[in-house]
């Protein structure tokens, strides 16, 4: 493991923070960037990030890890961490575009025609253009292979009939990349074609889902006959599932990357030390302490390990599914961490109203989050099952409908 940039890595971060400091505010010390909580936090939080979006794609420092001839500038991994980590310095807003960005141009990039290149990477690179992943169904999540919307070729277009369902964005997205089923006839694998997908084609339909944390950021998207050209085709016909798989990788790599959301073991510090616990401040109970060290001790197990993956990219090579040990030890703990917050704010813990509750209520958006960030991209028993058979070499699971014709597969319907 190694702490130190290397020469190269300090130059860059020298490079990339002196671009920021010319065209951003510093977070003021203590403050982190706005909790999603706060109304006020929300209100044009589009098109702020929009607009940073658009500054940075004008200086170079959009999507740097995408290659120069889309508009990146071809860096390094490492060199996107680097960028990260002096990006959270400021008070910016957060990027809203990283499923286009992270997940589907790449899966553009690797499959798409060069009209389609040429097309849509420049409008997502700059955030002109939002885009949403229609891939996840009713009975099609961790087991994606098992969609069931259709695609029928009608002349020089598609007809689209299914439904969609945690659709992050479709409410604001111009576009989704979908997958779905060509060939019932094929095994499940096979059999999947991959589409670009107007949102405003006639057809669909987007229902917002209302979550338990009060925001309402997935959908279901339901498609009654909607046409796609063939020429919005990615692939092959009955070939999707190579761009669903590229895909799933990036998201992995995306959603890994992401940092922490909400409040840290600093704000649980800082809350543990100005509460009262049985008539004194909490952070002075036993118990207390017992469990802050507990959660102490753990992030910093997480941190250690991050710093093994950033030591990979550094060398130049890729981590492996061990990287999968972050997000299942980290949403838990973010789990834990906020349900033990709301136990020490007492009976203020029940308040999620951002104005009465301590804190802005973000111990309350943080623990209601939290089950959500378990599932999303990669349950925590996928992510078990992905340690178990590929990083401890146990026995793979028994697929027993792997071969056979998806039409053969017993289900309810
Ligand atoms: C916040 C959030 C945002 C999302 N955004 C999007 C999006 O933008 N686009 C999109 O397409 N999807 C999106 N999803 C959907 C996400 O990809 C799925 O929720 C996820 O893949 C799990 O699928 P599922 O919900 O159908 O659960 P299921 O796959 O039905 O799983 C149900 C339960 O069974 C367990 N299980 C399933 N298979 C196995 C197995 N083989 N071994 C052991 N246990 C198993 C699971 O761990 C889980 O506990 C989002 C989800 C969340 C929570």
């Amino acid at each position: 493991m190694d702490f130190n940039d290397t020469p190269e890595e300090a130059a860059f971060r020298q490079e990339a923070r002196s671009w920021l400091e010319a065209n951003a505010e510093p977070l003021a010390p203590g403050k982190r960037r706005a909790a999603p909580t706060a109304v006020e936090a929300r209100k044009g939080l589009l098109e702020r990030a929009r607009a940073w979006q658009a500054k940075k794609a004008d200086a170079g420092w959009a999507c740097i890890t995408w290659p120069k001839e889309y508009g990146g500038r071809g860096a390094s991994s490492i060199q996107n961490v680097i960028w990260n980590q002096e990006e959270a310095k400021f008070d910016v807003p957060p990027n809203l575009f990283s499923i286009g960005q992270g997940m589907l141009a790449p899966t553009i990039m690797a499959h798409g025609t060069p009209a389609q290149k040429e097309r849509y990477l420049e409008k997502i690179l700059r955030a002109d253009e939002i885009w949403c992943q229609l891939f996840s169904e009713p009975a099609a999540g961790s087991d994606l292979a098992g969609l069931r919307t259709t695609a029928v070729k009608d002349g020089d277009e598609w007809v689209v009939n299914g439904q969609k369902i945690w659709t992050s964005g479709a409410h604001y997205s111009d576009r989704g990349m979908m997958v779905t089923r060509t060939d019932p006839s094929a095994k499940k694998h096979a059999g999947i074609t991959y589409f670009i997908v107007d949102m405003d084609s006639p057809g669909i339909e987007i229902r917002p889902i209302r979550q338990i944390n009060g925001s309402s950021d997935f959908n279901e998207v339901f498609f009654n006959d909607v046409r796609i050209p063939d020429e919005n085709r990615v692939g092959a016909v009955n070939d999707g599932w190579r761009g669903a798989i590229t895909r799933l990788m990036n998201e992995r790599a995306t959603i890994g990357s992401a940092g922490g959301f909400g409040a840290g073991i600093g704000d649980l510090l800082k809350l543990a030390r100005e509460t009262e616990w049985n008539g004194r401040p909490a952070i002075e109970d036993p118990a207390v302490r017992q469990r802050l060290a507990d959660f102490y001790v753990k992030l910093k197990g997480l941190e250690y390990t991050g710093y093994r993956a950033l030591t990979a990219l550094s060398r130049g090579t890729t981590p492996g599914p061990e990287n999968s040990i972050g997000k299942m030890v980290g949403a838990v703990l973010r789990q834990e961490m906020s349900a033990f917050a709301l136990e020490l704010e007492g009976a203020a813990g029940v308040m999620t109203d951002a104005s009465v509750s301590p804190l802005e209520g973000v111990w309350q958006f943080s623990y209601l989050s939290s089950p959500g960030i378990r599932l999303a991209g990669g349950t925590d028993e996928i992510l078990h099952n992905i340690v178990a058979e590929r990083v401890l070499g146990l026995p793979g699971e028994p697929r027993i409908d792997k071969d056979l014709a998806f039409q053969e597969i017993p289900s309810g319907r």
